[in-house]
């Protein structure tokens, strides 16, 4: 099946039986063991893109750190295959630092991200001994270099810098991130990486030893990180004194959602960011700085897979027929939030060979807009089957919410015919645990 062997983790398959299995599981035991609505995560694929990030980098740019975006989805059992594949992490909360830090990941390889760091999140950040502080404003810049003062250290940090490089229309305007008119980072256009450089070097407090810039997510191009790079060394290149030890063009790496979707490889990616960053450096003469890639997306997208049951169907003559599932924008709001089109299949459904009729999936929610795939092509529905919506693993439960009081799904992984629960169900009491 097209679907499966495009947009379906590694380790899925069709068995002769026609059921679906991930992992060496059989989903539709784990709807039965877990109910639904619930996650899942193939291990086995979520290591080899981490092999793979690092094998196509640093074959071509040796010294190069992969770090995992961590906001696409932060949890123990992920962060522990990130460890042990050597990975870092980028994180953008003190929740995701302590989280990291708790995992054991090195802090000289946590990037600690974000427009509006705390003060407290960022004492939090010193005294966990953070290295790789990326800077984002000038009031941050005036609050670390006070806070370093009155500890009496010198802080190592990067500076976030907006290089003005526009992404095409298949990048939603609420995930380009690299723009003059954004909040994140200093623009190199209108002057404040110039200011914020010549600042930080008159500051006693604050040493820079590198540059970075996100220009958005997700990224169907290779192009932007082309002109991003060249634009951003050109620009470093006028700064005699300043020592460039790491260099990081962000993440934001596409993954196909949709059999339709095409984008760069990783090995494409690769080849573009590593050659431009050394054509680049070679041509200014400057020396070669480690480089920092920070893919979130592509790492733990295509390895989750969301599973739902089927409620109530209403089929409205002529206009559409709503397929009702179990959960909805509470669990994976990107449909809602960025028009995020999504494949899925009805897994006791696979042998169904006949033809296919049009259905809106919609979730459980109490709002209209709570659509998760706008006119599908699936077999004839019934009540009580099971649906599974590949590539759910990046920013969905991570943004999941308890809206209209619902707990949020329980996570699993699968690996070598193995389940387990990475994180719990909620129940109804922990909904209100916190209510005073
Ligand atoms: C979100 C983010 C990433 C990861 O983006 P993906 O699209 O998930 O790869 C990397 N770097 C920074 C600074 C980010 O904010």
């Amino acid at each position: 099946m097209e679907v499966i062997e495009k947009v379906f983790p590694n380790t899925s398959e069709i068995t002769s039986l026609g059921k679906l299995e991930i992992g060496g599981c059989d989903v539709q035991n784990l709807a039965q063991k877990y109910g639904t609505p619930f996650y899942i995560f193939d291990s086995e694929h979520i290591e080899n893109v981490c092999d793979t990030y690092n094998t196509e980098f640093i074959s071509r740019y040796q010294n190069t750190q992969v770090v995992y975006g961590s906001k696409a989805f932060a949890n123990k059992s992920i962060f522990k295959i990130i460890l042990d594949k050597g990975l870092g992490a980028d994180v953008v909360s003190g929740g995701e630092l302590t989280l990291a830090i708790l995992c054991g990941i090195n802090p000289e390889k946590i990037y600690f991200h974000g427009n509006n760091k705390t003060e407290i999140e960022l004492k939090l950040a010193q005294e966990a001994g953070l290295s790789k502080i990326v800077v984002d404003s000038f009031h941050e810049l005036e609050l670390l270099n006070s806070l370093s003062q009155n500890n009496y250290v010198i802080q190592d940090i990067l500076i976030r810098l907006s290089p003005a490089i526009e992404l095409d229309e298949r990048t939603h305007k609420y995930t380009t991130t690299g723009i003059l008119d954004s909040k994140f980072g200093f623009a190199i256009d209108n002057g404040d990486a110039e200011k914020a450089i010549n600042l930080i070097e008159s500051m006693n407090n604050l040493n820079l030893i590198g540059i970075h810039f996100h220009l958005g997510s997700p990224i169907f191009s290779i192009v932007p990180y082309v002109l991003g790079i060249k634009k951003v060394i050109e620009f470093l290149s006028q700064f005699k004194n300043l020592k460039l030890k790491e260099f990081s063009p962000g993440g934001g790496f596409a993954v196909p959602y949709t059999i339709e979707d095409k984008t760069p490889s990783v090995k494409e990616y690769a080849e573009a960011i590593c050659n431009t960053l050394n054509e680049s450096l070679d041509f200014f003469n400057m020396p070669k700085p480690k480089l920092i890639i920070e893919p979130g997306r592509a790492i733990i997208g295509p390895a989750g897979v969301a599973i739902y049951s089927v409620g109530a169907i209403k089929n409205i003559e002529n206009v559409r027929k709503y397929i009702s599932v179990d959960g909805g924008m509470g669990d994976n709001i990107r449909p809602a939030l960025y028009g995020a089109k999504y494949e899925a299949v009805v897994i006791n459904r696979l042998w169904d060979e006949r033809p296919k009729e049009k259905v809106t999936i919609v979730g459980r929610y109490c709002e209209s807009g709570d659509i998760l795939i706008k006119d599908i092509l699936l077999p004839e529905i019934k009540s009580g089957d099971i649906i599974a919506i590949p590539v759910s693993g990046a920013y969905s439960t991570s943004m999941a919410s308890n809206y209209n009081m619902i707990p949020r799904p329980v996570i699993i992984s699968v690996k070598d015919g193995m389940d387990s629960i990475i994180r719990k169900r909620e129940s109804l009491s922990d909904l209100f645990k916190m209510d005073v």
